[in-house]
């Protein structure tokens, strides 16, 4: 596995804060956020900083996104996590260290790292591509320790490298909303000029920046009575937004779900077209409630997306070198991690929660 040639420009450092010589000189220890045990809020630590294996490198985080992964961990519901945890996997940092056998990064690049941080290469998964599936993957911030601290180590080809643009709080969100949203959008079949989107939030105001720039109409479906919500998605583009519980003004050729919210596949199904398809997007939804097989009929598609591959993460983050994607954060110290987790819990976040280190 080698990294691709890459259109990326190194950072100019600078541009950024940590182009002083000293930043580089790694300290003994870093502080983190922890998940000692599911179920209980994150605690504040002093931990050593990671020391990088060989086909890793060592990375000082400018920033990491809050996802609604970091929620279902903590609540159980996924299973599992490494134990105790660092939470992230939208992680924006600079290389300070690398391990002997790292070939393509050097000290000074700016990366993302994302949600799949190691894959086997040699699963039947991996062997047909399907790399996002593969049956000994790691992911950072579940199974690997991730963002919410000063320092991270990850393996160097599951690191990519960014747009100088998105050196900031603005790049977290790409490196899972964006690319989650991205291989959802890449989901929607051949046939997909009008999109309907449910659940407003980080991942739907990313893609629908991408599929405008492409001529798609996107339908914004919000929770009911979230009138924010509507007028956001309006500002961004949408040709329409109303209530997840309304009907769309036309057919939909395929619709995408990023809330977590199981009733809302039967509603998708009955909002599309005859050919159409319904991609639920998230790592965890309620219970799809029973539905009467009409609506799927007619050759209607019904599919979950899982994780990502690295293509996946190279198509979308050069895409995001061509159209400027604005992301819209509200930025929290690493300290508050808790706060910013209960904020996203009862939906008080617009655009995406960002930890600052
Ligand atoms: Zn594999
Ligand atoms: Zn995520």
């Amino acid at each position: 596995m080698i990294n691709p040639p890459n259109p990326f420009v190194r950072a100019d450092l600078s541009d950024l804060a940590v182009h002083d010589e000293k930043h580089f000189l790694v300290p003994v220890t870093m502080r983190a956020m922890v998940l000692e045990e599911q179920g209980k809020p994150l605690v504040s630590k002093t931990l050593p900083v990671p020391k990088p294996s060989s086909m890793q490198v060592l990375v000082k985080i400018i920033a990491c996104g809050v996802c609604r992964t970091d929620l279902h961990i903590m609540d159980s519901e996924l299973k599992s996590p490494k134990l105790p945890l660092i939470p992230g996997h939208e992680i924006v940092g600079i290389v300070v260290k690398t391990g002997q056998e790292v070939s393509m990064l050097k000290p000074g690049d700016l990366v993302g790292i994302p949600w799949l941080g190691y894959t086997c290469g040699y699963c039947r998964y991996c062997l047909r591509d399907q790399e996002n599936l593969c049956e000994n993957a790691l992911f950072t911030g579940y199974t690997m320790d991730g963002g919410f601290a000063e320092y991270t180590v990850a393996y160097e080809n599951f690191c990519f490298l960014l747009d100088k643009n998105y050196g900031n709080p603005s790049g977290a969100p790409l490196l899972c909303a964006g690319l989650i949203g991205y291989r959802s959008y890449n989901m929607t079949g051949p046939y997909n000029e009008n999109i309907g989107i449910y659940g407003f939030g980080a991942a739907a105001s990313i893609l629908i920046q991408v599929a405008i720039a492409q001529g798609k109409n996107i339908y914004a479906f919000v929770r009911e009575g979230d009138e924010k919500a509507k007028e956001f998605a309006l500002s961004l583009g949408a040709v329409w937004a109303g209530y997840s519980t309304e009907s769309a003004p036309v057919a939909l050729d395929a619709a995408i779900i990023f809330a977590p919210a199981g009733e809302l596949v039967p509603k998708a199904l009955g909002d599309i077209d005859k050919g159409g398809t319904v991609v639920c997007g998230g790592i965890h939804m309620s219970d799809i409630p029973s539905f009467p097989y009409d609506i799927l009929w007619e050759e209607r598609t019904l599919r979950s997306v899982a994780n990502l591959t690295r293509k996946d993460a190279r198509e979308f983050l050069e895409l995001t070198t061509i159209v400027k994607i604005k992301t819209q954060t509200q930025t929290f110290k690493l300290e508050e991690a808790n706060e910013a987790l209960n904020a996203l819990r009862y939906g008080d976040i617009r655009g995406a929660a960002v930890l600052v280190m």
